[in-house]
């Protein structure tokens, strides 16, 4: 703690995060600065309270470093290439995020952390590592990119938990340099907000740097065929002597690895002897829900819980015990025959296609903010599930152009809106091309931010309008 006292930092944003570093530091004895570049009346609101509370805030001036700055804090939306992390590498300071101060937070004997981070799958697997953590009767939380900011976690102090199970998202970890985890799970790789990255290249480094320094495990996706894949970033990590590159698959699996094997979860990795047979985890129908890249989700959860000494019975008691978040592929009522699914937190084409391929045929809502993507491979390989489409948001014409290539013969409605009651307008549209049997799929495969706060608020709009119609037809 003592390191902070009379520390000049600097922290890039007034949301959330930005916020609850500046507490915490402020808290530790160091001179705080926030700097935003926004000056609205709510930046203007949040920025009285600190002052009240002793630290500076500088508004409407996001790019200069203020003199005497140590070390500058970012907060996740602020792009690499921001102004102010230029000026702070020209005078020779280093820029870290909140996941970073928490490590450097930790007392000795600190709960170790088991992170996860993928394109998809993160927020459902970290759940499910504390779901089967907390089985084996461990002190756990699921914090990182989900939850209590991570900061807050490292505060209440080395005796709270006995382990942490720690989202992580790429954002975090490129700005996390000294992180060290027990063990570390990259569930897959898909391209996803390569604008900030700059490319796919640097987008996997920044995934890989989750292995770096493993204790005991490096848990990687064995059954994905994309380049550069999860193992490749396995090999190119610098681990401790001793850590195991252990895979996951929906496959029988190798030793060393976890997989399935006539609808059961088996451990082939950590098993006394490794000639024995596979060790039983779980069935399939053990998890909800039990799609495959669900049960993928679930492997890896259990390869991290494994490393980490878990019995099978409380891999298996944790699986049963989790339930998925909303706005994941959750059944939100049928209609005249129609299924409604949401799946709003399909915010990139990877994790649409995993919701694409679920059902059939489909009523397609999609659109919002692309974030750089392409969508010809996704459209592509479900236009054959398709009923129709019906496109929303910023970005809708990347998706209609791509639809034209690969389904031409789709009915496509383009709505041209991006008010809030675009979604109840979709909805209807949906309905009238869908047929009894049909799944109507709002996986928009885009961000929210275009129309909405954040894809909770597009998933409860979905609802509502789903509610709505399903009263006009009642
Ligand atoms: P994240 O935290 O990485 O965004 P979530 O667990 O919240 O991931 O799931 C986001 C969406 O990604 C889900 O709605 C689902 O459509 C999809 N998804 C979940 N797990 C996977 C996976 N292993 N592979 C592909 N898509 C997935």
């Amino acid at each position: 703690g003592s390191d902070w006292q009379g520390k000049n930092i600097t922290v890039a944003g007034l949301g959330v995060s930005g916020v609850s570093a500046a507490r915490a530091l402020a808290g530790l004895g160091a001179s705080v600065t926030v700097v935003d570049g926004g000056s609205s009346a709510g930046h203007e609101e949040r920025a009285t309270a600190l002052r009240a509370d002793g630290i500076s805030v500088r508004l409407g001036d996001a790019a200069t470093l203020p003199p005497g700055t140590d070390l500058v804090v970012t907060s996740p939306g602020w792009p690499p290439s921001a102004p102010l992390f230029a000026a702070a590498a020209e005078a020779g300071v280093d820029v870290v995020g909140d996941v970073e101060i928490a490590w450097r937070l930790r007392g000795p004997d600190a709960a170790p952390w088991l992170a996860v981070t993928g394109t998809n799958g993160k927020t459902t697997t970290t759940q499910m590592l504390a779901s089967i953590l907390e089985a084996e009767g461990l002190r756990t939380a699921a914090v990182g990119n989900i939850g209590t900011p991570i900061v807050d976690v490292v505060l209440e102090g080395d005796d709270a938990y006995d382990v942490l199970a720690v989202e992580l998202s790429s954002y975090q970890l490129h700005w996390a340099p000294s992180l060290r985890a027990h063990s570390a799970a990259v569930l897959n790789l898909a391209p996803d907000h390569l604008d900030w990255h700059g490319s796919m290249e640097a987008y996997a480094a920044d995934k890989g740097r989750v292995y770096e320094g493993n204790q005991v495990a490096c848990v990687y996706n064995a059954y994905a065929t994309g380049k550069p894949s999860t193992e490749d970033l396995v090999r190119g990590a610098d681990v401790e002597e001793g850590c195991r590159a252990i895979g996951f698959t929906l496959n029988a699996p190798a030793p060393s690895q976890l997989g399935v094997v006539d609808g059961i979860l088996v451990d082939r990795a950590f098993v006394p002897d490794r000639q024995k047979q596979a060790q039983e985890l779980a069935e399939i129908s053990d998890v909800r829900p039990p799609a495959p890249h669900n049960i993928a989700n679930a492997l890896a959860a259990a390869a991290l819980a494994r490393a980490f000494g878990v019995r099978a019975t409380a891999v298996r008691d944790g699986l049963r015990a989790f339930r998925p978040d909303a706005h994941r592929i959750e059944h939100v009522a049928d209609v005249a025959g129609v299924a409604y699914v949401d799946d709003s937190k399909a915010t990139n084409t990877h994790a649409a296609q995993a919701s694409l391929a679920a059902y059939e045929p489909i009523v397609w809502i999609a659109g919002g903010l692309a974030k750089g993507a392409t969508f010809d491979e996704l459209v592509e390989g479900a236009a054959k599930r398709l009923r129709g489409v019906v496109l929303i948001g910023a970005d809708r014409a990347l998706i209609r152009e791509a639809l034209a290539r690969h389904a031409p013969e789709v009915p496509v409605v383009d709505l041209d809106r991006t008010d809030t009651g675009a979604m109840s307008e979709a909805v209807r549209r949906a309905a009238e091309l869908a047929e009894p049997g049909d799944t109507v799929l709002m996986a928009p495969a885009c961000a929210s931010m275009d129309m909405f706060t954040n894809y909770n608020k597009r998933g409860e709009a979905f609802a509502d309008a789903v509610r709505e119609l399903g009263s006009t037809r009642a």
